[in-house]
């Protein structure tokens, strides 16, 4: 059993909603610049995508 924490996101799960807020939020679409909840989104993102990199699994979803 691994402990995980509870905010880890799969990393498809975190891609998909960080391009999925890229198409419905007004803020970023109106200044081209990522407001916070993008920002917050892309970094959670990393995060999975790194712990993927990291992880020995050979699960890979790409
Ligand atoms: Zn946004």
């Amino acid at each position: 059993m691994q402990a995980s924490p509870a905010s880890h996101v799969p990393l498809a799960t975190a891609r998909e909603e960080y391009l999925s807020h890229q198409q419905y939020c007004r803020q970023c679409n109106a200044h081209g610049v990522p407001c916070p909840a993008a920002k917050h989104l892309r970094r959670v993102y990393n995060n999975a995508a790194r712990a993927a990199a990291s992880a020995p699994s050979g699960r890979s979803g790409a």
